[in-house]
């Protein structure tokens, strides 16, 4: 079966209207759309959304018609909402939650478990239609704050599927962030996904931080790794179609465009303001700092005019409409303040325009004044830059803008700082035309470099790569010939050795130790286990001596205490392994003292053998710079000791040398013939077992993770599984 590119986003990027019974279809030219038009020639591409129209405006045989149609001539499926799905998933949760939280305007963010309830029915829309074409090995590019939580609904039920996922907008910051009562689930949902992208580095580094903080899942070089999987997280600043704004310019219908605003414009000098009419985008601002350079410098009334394009956006929502009533009394007070006859200094377009109307303002515009409060990229900024022909021009940029970050060379300023935009119009205005040819050349590079079509590609290659790198682990999954093979080895062994270690093999990482206590399943599986004859049964944990007794002790197992120091083969009585002395600990113990008063919520825990440092409970960034501090601090101290110092998960455990699982593992394998050896475990603690086990031995490691293992388990629970199979397959 082919492999098909399949794209989501909210909206499909085609109107459709219904005129005299007929349905008239409209695509739409949006940076996205041509961005990924490319792929139709090189994949089978198909594009999920909603077609605009609502669904009960519709009879089933309307529906069909239309899908029949979107699907044969468009590439293009449609998901039907009703009227009251758009209302609280897109204008509700969508625009009144995700949009202005993720914006900062925390302020204005409603917290409504109704419109979260169907945020989720809506993303699981999508779901219930996309499962009716895809397939396991399918490209799946999700786009957008709309569809978080998509991308884990189709890796649950699909997870071969190469999912990819881009947020367009902001990621804020964690103290932001973790506002949001529903913050797990979105994260979990976005975590579905094989590769999630970002505008720019900062936004991929809060969404880093909140995913560590919220979900504890750590991250190596932008990658973050699951029990189950690695996800890539990266940066793909999204382009235009910078041809087609270099090229408008000469095209003869923007040729007569601009001659006709110059008629009416004579020589004035011309500041050019074009967005949606939203909140994020700092009019108002914008509008206050013009009027301020007006009043700072009055030798520029009548000689220059700001042509500020609003284009209505997300009416039915009421900030929305509000901000518009703000807008119009703000170009009202300045135009009645300044006007004279034959001039007026802002030239107000509540419209959207068509693309030579626009081009011709772009082109014609000495200064493009983008100041955003927020926003994810701004492609007004780049789209301005590519339609200066003779390279003249000034662009002055929010600094909260993304696309400050990539082009430098415009003149940045800070929205909220209103003489500052003003002395930056005044610079600009003034600035030599050498400087302006200068700074756009550089830009323009830049921008026909990385165009739309090199950000698509670009996204897809990447997502191709990652599941190429986990497909490599994948091959190590104990699964299919491999596990059959295994199974039947063990039916045919009559001396096994099975060693077990415990936390995150038997029972998932849990956040306070106790919790971890094996429950009646677990219970269940080990007491099949040692039941059969054939088998010698080892626990081979970190724990203590104490917790291990309690927990265990009531089966008939082999237990190994703190990696190996002790050894428990009756259940009653524990032999020390090695002869130890723990007299260091004396000099360890007030050192680590220190840096739990230092740092809020960790603690020792002092086991026979070693000494172990806790901060699963602290704050992750806090604790991880303490963390290195402790570690440089032992590694003085510890070389003449003959310690070592281990890192597990959130802990730092100071031991002999002499105690570790290979020496144990080692032993334990020396003391019979066995003809079946399996050791399974998930820390890097069990790499010495794994290490030292002979070449015929099963050595699992737990997690999608390289390891000296010889196949891999995504979680403990396969782990588990398997077990039960183990007993079965011999019953
Ligand atoms: N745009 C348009 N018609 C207009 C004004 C703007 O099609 O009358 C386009 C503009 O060319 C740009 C997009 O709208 O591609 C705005 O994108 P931007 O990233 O600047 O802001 P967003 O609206 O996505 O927040």
């Amino acid at each position: 079966m082919k492999q098909k590119l399949i794209l989501v986003s909210n909206r499909l990027p085609i109107t459709i209207e219904k005129e005299n019974n007929n349905f008239n279809f409209t695509p739409s030219v949006g940076g996205l759309a041509t961005g990924l038009s490319s792929f139709s020639k090189t994949h089978e591409s198909l594009w999920f959304g909603f077609p605009g129209i609502n669904a009960e405006n519709l009879t089933t045989d309307d529906k069909k018609i239309i899908k029949d149609r979107l699907i044969n001539d468009f590439k293009s499926y449609p998901v039907f909402l009703t009227n009251n799905e758009v209302k609280m998933y897109y204008n509700g949760f969508s625009n009144k939650t995700i949009w202005p939280l993720f914006h900062y305007f925390q302020v204005y963010t409603d917290y409504d478990s109704e419109t979260w309830k169907y945020y989720k029915l809506v993303n699981e829309k999508f779901f219930d239609e996309l499962i009716r074409v895809v397939n396991n090995g399918d490209i799946i590019w999700i786009h957008d704050y709309q569809l978080m939580l998509l991308p884990k609904l189709i890796k649950d039920k699909f997870p071969e599927a190469r999912i990819g996922f881009f947020l367009h907008i902001p990621f804020p910051s964690y103290e932001i962030f973790r506002l949001l009562p529903w913050r797990k689930e979105i994260l979990e949902g976005i975590l579905g996904s094989d590769l999630v992208g970002f505008h720019t580095f900062s936004y991929a580094r809060h969404f880093l931080s909140s995913v560590q903080r919220v979900l504890g899942y750590e991250h190596i070089f932008n990658q973050i790794n699951t029990s189950e999987r690695s996800i890539k997280v990266d940066i793909f600043p999204m382009g235009i179609d910078y041809d087609k704004f270099a090229n408008a310019p000469k095209d003869s219908k923007v040729k007569r465009e601009i001659s006709i605003i110059q008629r009416d414009l004579k020589k004035q000098k011309i500041i050019l303001s074009i967005d949606r009419l939203d909140y994020t985008k700092g009019i108002i601002q914008r509008l206050e700092s013009f009027d301020l350079f007006l009043t700072k410098y009055p030798e520029y009334i009548g000689k220059v005019t700001l042509i500020m394009v609003a284009v209505p956006s997300r009416t039915k929502v009421d900030r929305y409409s509000n901000l518009k009533n703000i807008v119009d009394e703000t170009v009202g007070r300045i135009n009645g303040k300044y006007s004279q006859i034959g001039w007026t200094p802002v030239w107000y377009l509540y419209r959207s325009l068509p693309f030579y109307n626009l081009s011709a303002l772009y082109s014609m515009s000495d200064v493009a004044l983008v100041t955003p409060l927020r926003d994810g990229m701004n492609l007004v900024a780049k789209e301005y830059i590519a339609s200066r022909l003779n390279k003249k021009g000034v662009l002055i940029v929010s600094e909260m803008a993304g696309v400050a970050e990539e082009l430098g060379e415009a003149m940045s300023v800070n929205p909220n700082d209103k003489e500052g935009i003003a002395e930056a119009i005044y610079t600009a205005l003034n600035m030599s035309i050498e400087e302006q040819q200068h700074r756009i050349k550089l830009m323009q590079e830049r921008l026909k470099r990385n165009d739309v079509f090199k950000w698509a590609s670009q996204f897809i290659e990447r997502l191709q790569n990652t599941k190429n790198i986990q497909e490599k682990l994948m091959v190590r999954i104990l699964i299919n010939e491999m596990k059959d093979l295994f199974l039947s080895n063990y039916k045919k062994s009559q001396k096994r050795l099975i060693l077990l270690d415990y936390d995150g093999t038997l029972v998932s990482f849990k956040q306070k130790p106790e919790d971890a206590k094996p429950d009646k399943d677990l219970y269940k599986i080990l007491e099949d286990l040692v039941s059969d004859q054939n088998n010698k049964v080892v626990i081979i944990s970190g724990r203590d001596r104490d917790t291990l007794t309690h927990w265990l002790s009531k089966l008939n197992l082999t237990l190994v205490a703190e990696h190996g120091a002790w050894i428990n083969r009756d259940g009653k009585k524990w032999e020390a392994l090695t002869d130890l002395t723990t007299n260091w600990k004396d000099e360890i113990r007030p050192l680590l003292e220190t840096y739990v008063d230092r740092t809020p919520r960790t603690f020792i825990e002092e086991k026979e053998f070693s000494l172990v440092w806790h901060y699963r409970n602290a704050d992750i960034d806090f604790a991880s710079i303490r963390q290195k501090e402790l570690k440089s601090h032992l590694l003085d101290i510890v070389a003449n000791l003959n310690l070592g110092i281990m890192e597990g998960n959130k802990v730092i455990e100071i031991k002999s040398l002499d105690i570790n699982k290979g020496k144990i593992s080692q032993k334990l394998v020396g003391e019979d013939n066995y003809d079946f050896i399996m050791a399974i475990g998930d820390d890097w603690t069990d790499e010495d077992m794994f290490a030292t086990l002979p070449e015929e031995a099963y050595s699992i490691k737990v997690g999608l993770v390289n390891s000296k293992a010889k196949y891999n388990l995504y979680s403990n629970k396969e782990v588990r599984e398997l077990l039960k199979e183990l007993t079965s397959a011999n019953k």
